[in-house]
């Protein structure tokens, strides 16, 4: 043991003195220099402008209006993209209302697979182009892009098409109808990720959509509209409007929209959730989260700690489910908060699309404000800040990883949702106490949990207040399972057989 002890700490020396000046080159453990291993972005062709996708179409905005979007990474113009307004918005919904009653609504499950079949199968033909479309516009590391958002984005077309022709066993009556015309308001964390898990379900269960993307990261979204055409998806099935919050307004509001599902703030959703009220609109709200990650003194130390890691510091943190508050068994506590920071040294900052980066840039100057402002108050309230040494390339928006201890429950830092790549730390001693941690939220999102114990897995899931409960574990996410919250985290499902009932009239 004292020689592990002795060795990790020169391992640490070692990164710390090598991971100093490094943006995109850090030594490893051994010495070794990573050579620069960057995805080309050849494969992409960036337009110079961008027009909104209505009735099977691309045109500009009716007030000529458009936004910049920029590459995170570098504060590099992209490209300009139509802003929609209101007279938008009342277009795209009748294109959408047409589909619905004249083409898509009476079509047969077994034909409207097709085409959600052949959506996926040429997202993953063009995985390579989403991908740095992806990781240029969102900031996030390729190799996260290529591995999970992708693929992912492609299976839930894969997974409903599969649903559209056997609806009627899906366990909600013998012949379930669709709603109608579905407004899809989507965030930026994880753009066309969340384009998926609103379109798939929608479409498979016979509705036609609206589909909102975030003002920082319409690309994709707008890729993802290309691919409709491409599969030969009729007009006005998919609409997509780019634009500010005024926009999701607008369509959230507007009276020709029979459904509603929305993924992002709080703040943002309970605003929803007061203009749908009354309407007899159905809704979906799938919030923000301060999971708890829970740590017990029996837990397979090296396998939490890769959770802990890809709990908090995977897409930047900017994660609703993260495992942003990490509740560790006190017996273990300083060994696990050693081998953590042991492990962070080893994590590599820099360009999104180098293929070794495991940290990529914060999404949005504004996001980064917001993380820098509730670290400031973690320590002015007493914490203790600690982050890996490494420096921050000089352009774009970054934030080190950071962690937290000796947090109390009331700091900030353990209440609010940082959505960034910031650890709290807590303490706890007996299961009740972590459970009465954990639980000390008014999220309910996801939580996770470390131990050998298979009961106390159990004991733990049927207590903790979350949606989600990751077992030795953590944000692992499968078409066919349903994901979703409660408390001012939301509600309804999104995936898997759940994932149909928000869709259908039930
Ligand atoms: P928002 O909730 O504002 O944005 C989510 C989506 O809603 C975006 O498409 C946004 O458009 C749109 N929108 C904004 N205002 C309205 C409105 N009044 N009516 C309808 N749609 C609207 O999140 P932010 O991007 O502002 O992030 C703020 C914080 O929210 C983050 O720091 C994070 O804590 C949390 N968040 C949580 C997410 C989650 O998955 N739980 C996802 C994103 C953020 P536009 O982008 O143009 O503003």
């Amino acid at each position: 043991m004292a020689d592990d002890a002795e060795r990790g700490k020169a391992a640490a020396r070692r990164a710390t003195r090598s991971a100093r000046g490094a943006g995109t080159a850090l030594t490893t453990e051994r010495g070794w220099q990573y050579a620069p291993a960057p995805e080309s972005r050849e494969i992409v062709s960036i337009e110079p402008e961008y027009g909104l996708f209505v009735g099977g179409e691309f045109a500009p905005a009716a007030s000529g209006r458009a936004f910049e979007t920029v590459n995170p990474a570098t504060e590099e113009p992209l490209t300009q993209v139509a802003l929609a307004g209101a007279a938008d918005v009342d277009r795209a919904v009748a294109a959408a209302r047409i589909a619905y009653e004249r083409i898509w609504g009476p079509m047969p499950g077994s034909e409207r697979a097709k085409y959600l079949y052949r959506i996926a199968r040429i997202l993953q033909e063009r995985s390579r182009e989403f991908a740095v479309l992806e990781s240029l516009d969102n900031g996030k590391p390729i190799k996260e892009t290529r591995d999970v958002d992708i693929p992912l984005a492609a299976a839930h077309f894969f997974y409903y098409a599969g649903w559209a022709d056997k609806l009627e066993h899906a366990g909600f009556g013998p012949d379930p109808r669709p709603l109608g015309v579905a407004g899809q308001v989507i965030p930026w964390n994880f753009p066309l990720l969340m384009a998926a898990w609103k379109l798939a379900p929608a479409l498979a269960a016979g509705n036609t959509c609206v589909l909102k993307p975030a003002e920082t990261t319409p690309l994709t979204a707008l890729l993802l509209a290309e691919v409709c055409q491409q599969a030969e998806l009729p007009p006005g099935v998919v609409n997509v409007l780019t634009g500010a919050g005024e926009t999701g307004a607008a369509v959230v509001a507007h009276p020709g929209v029979d459904k509603v599902a929305f993924t992002g703030s709080t703040e943002v959703g309970i605003a929803i959730a007061k203009t749908v009220a009354g309407t007899g609109k159905k809704l979906t709200l799938e919030l923000g989260g301060k999971a708890a990650n829970v740590v017990f003194d029996d837990a397979p130390v090296e396998q939490a700690i890769e959770g802990i890691v890809n709990g908090i510091f995977f897409n930047q943190g900017h994660v609703c489910c993260a495992g942003s508050r990490l509740l560790v068994q006190e017996s273990v506590a300083d060994h696990v908060v050693d081998r953590l920071r042991r492990r962070l040294m080893t994590l590599r900052l820099g360009d999104p699309l180098d293929k070794n980066t495991d940290i990529g840039a914060i999404n949005s100057r504004q996001q980064l404000d917001k993380i820098t402002e509730l670290s400031a108050a973690g320590e002015a309230e007493g914490a203790h800040r600690w982050s890996p040494p490494c420096e921050l390339p000089k352009k774009g928006f970054w934030f080190a990883p950071t962690v937290f201890t000796g947090v109390s429950q009331s700091h900030r830092i353990a209440r609010e949702e940082i959505f960034g790549p910031v650890l709290s730390v807590l303490t706890f001693r007996t299961p009740e106490e972590a459970v009465s941690k954990a639980n000390n939220t008014p999220y309910g999102l996801s939580a996770g949990v470390w131990t050998e114990k298979g009961s106390r897995i159990l004991w733990m899931a049927q207590k903790m207040r979350a949606g989600v409960v990751w077992a030795n574990t953590y944000n692992m996410f499968d078409p066919a399972s349903p994901f979703g919250g409660y408390r001012e985290s939301g509600f309804g499902r999104e995936g898997g057989r759940h994932g149909l009932a928000a869709y259908l009239d039930v």
